[in-house]
C-alpha cells in the first residue's frame, strides 16, 4: 500500500529560489518535449518520451547548460510527465472519452513543481536533506514509516510543499460487518440509511463570504500591479485554508464510516449538484463530492471492504424505500418523502440513502 504525506516547507529564500528554478526547468523541458513531439509527429515519425529524453540529454550540455544548476530529476520528471500525459491522452481516446491533446505548461496556469527520486534525499525528523541546497525545514514530521519512494515538490498559495510517497505493508484487517447507504446532499453533507445525518460545517460557510469579498478586492485592483498580486496571494491562501478545513473534515467522516461499515453504497455522480448550479458554494460542494468518494473508497478498500457506486440514472430520491413505487415528481423544496401509494413518510435524504444501499446491494450481488 502506497501512502503520501504532503508537508509544508519552510525554505530559506535561497532554497525557495532553487525550488522555483527546478520547477522552471521541469516546465521548460516538458514544453521542449511536447514541441518536439508535435514536430516529429507532423514529419511522419513516431515520437516517444524515452527517445525524446535521449535526444534532449545529447544536446543539453551544449544548448541548455543551465539545467545542470538543479537536480537532474527535474529533467527526468519532465519526461515522465510527458509520457503520462500522452498515455492518458491515447487511452482516453481509445475508450471514447473526450480528452484534450497535452497542453504546454504556462507559468501562471499550471501548478509549479518537480519531483526528486528517493536516492537523492533523506528525511529525518523535521528536516529533509537535498543535494545542492542542504537541509530544508519541514513544518511536520513524516507521518508514515516504510520505504520512501519519491518526493514531489509543488507550489501553492505562495508556499512550497513536499509530498512524500511511502510504501507500507498492507494492514491485516477483518472486514466490518455493517452495511450502509450514503446520500450526499446540499442541505446536509450526507444522510445515512440508518437515519443519521452528517451536517455541513458552519465555519466553511462563513469563510465563503470572505472569499467573495476578496474576489471583489482582487478585481478592483489595477491589472499587473503589486497590490493586485498581494490581494491574489491573500485569496489563494484563503482558498488553501478552506481546502484544508474541508479535507480534514472529510477525512474524519470517511475514517469513521470505514471503521464501522464493510459495505457502503454511494452515488457515482453528483446529480443533484448538476441540477442546481449555485456558483461558488456549489463548486466547492462538487469538489467535496469527488473527494468524499475517493477518501471513502481508499479507506474501505484498505480494510477489505467494498464501496459500490450506484448509476447516475437511478432515481434514489423519487423511489419509495418501503414499497418501491417511483414518484413522477419530487421538487427540491419537499424535504419529506411521502409515498402516494403506501403512505410511507421519511426524511427525503434518508429515504434516498436507503434506496442507494438497496440498489448497491443488488448491483453487488449481480456482479461481485
Ligand atoms: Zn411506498
Amino acid at each position: 500500500m502506497i501512502r503520501s504525506h504532503r508537508i509544508r516547507l519552510n525554505p530559506t529564500p535561497e532554497q525557495a529560489n532553487y525550488f522555483a528554478r527546478a520547477a522552471g526547468t521541469r516546465r521548460f523541458v516538458f514544453n521542449w518535449g511536447l514541441a518536439e513531439w508535435k514536430r516529429q509527429h507532423e514529419a511522419g515519425e513516431k515520437p516517444s518520451a524515452l527517445a525524446l529524453k535521449k535526444q534532449f540529454n545529447a544536446i543539453k550540455e551544449e544548448q541548455f547548460p543551465w539545467v545542470y544548476e538543479v537536480t537532474k530529476c527535474a529533467v527526468e520528471g519532465a519526461f515522465i510527465d510527458l509520457a503520462n500525459a500522452f498515455k492518458s491522452f491515447f487511452e482516453g481516446r481509445k475508450a471514447g472519452r473526450k480528452v484534450g491533446f497535452p497542453k504546454f505548461k504556462a507559468k501562471k496556469r499550471s501548478r509549479e513543481g518537480f519531483y526528486v527520486a528517493n536516492d537523492k534525499f533523506d528525511v529525518s525528523g523535521h528536516w529533509m536533506k537535498l543535494p545542492h541546497i542542504g537541509l530544508v525545514n519541514m513544518t511536520e514530521k513524516l507521518r508514515f514509516h516504510g520505504k520512501i519512494l519519491s518526493a514531489r515538490f509543488t507550489e501553492q498559495a505562495g508556499w512550497w510543499f513536499v509530498s512524500i510517497a511511502v510504501e507500507m505493508p498492507d494492514p491485516l484487517c477483518v472486514q466490518q460487518p455493517g452495511r450502509v447507504g450514503i446520500d450526499l446532499g446540499i442541505y446536509h453533507l450526507a444522510a445515512l440509511s440508518d437515519g443519521s445525518v452528517l451536517e455541513n460545517q458552519k465555519p466553511l460557510r462563513d469563510l465563503l463570504h470572505t472569499v467573495r469579498r476578496l474576489n471583489r478586492s482582487v478585481s478592483r485592483k489595477q491589472k499587473d500591479s503589486r497590490n493586485r498580486e498581494k490581494a491574489r496571494l491573500k485569496l489563494s491562501r484563503l482558498h488553501y485554508r478552506i481546502a484544508c478545513i474541508r479535507e480534514d473534515y472529510l477525512h474524519k467522516v470517511t475514517t469513521l464510516l470505514a471503521e464501522q461499515y464493510g459495505f457502503i453504497g454511494v452515488e457515482s455522480l453528483n446529480v443533484k449538484g448538476m441540477m442546481k448550479n449555485r456558483a461558488l458554494a456549489q463548486a466547492l460542494g462538487d469538489a467535496a463530492f469527488g473527494t468524499f468518494n475517493r477518501f471513502l473508497s481508499t479507506k474501505v478498500e484498505a480494510r477489505i471492504g467494498k464501496v459500490q457506486a450506484v448509476g447516475r440514472f437511478y432515481p434514489s430520491s423519487k423511489t419509495c424505500s418501503c414499497c418501491g413505487q417511483v414518484k413522477a415528481e419530487l421538487t427540491l423544496a419537499e424535504r419529506e418523502f411521502v409515498c402516494d401509494t403506501c403512505g410511507f413518510t421519511l426524511d427525503r435524504d434518508v429515504n434516498a440513502a436507503i434506496n442507494i444501499l438497496n440498489e448497491a446491494l443488488r448491483l453487488s450481488a449481480s456482479s461481485p
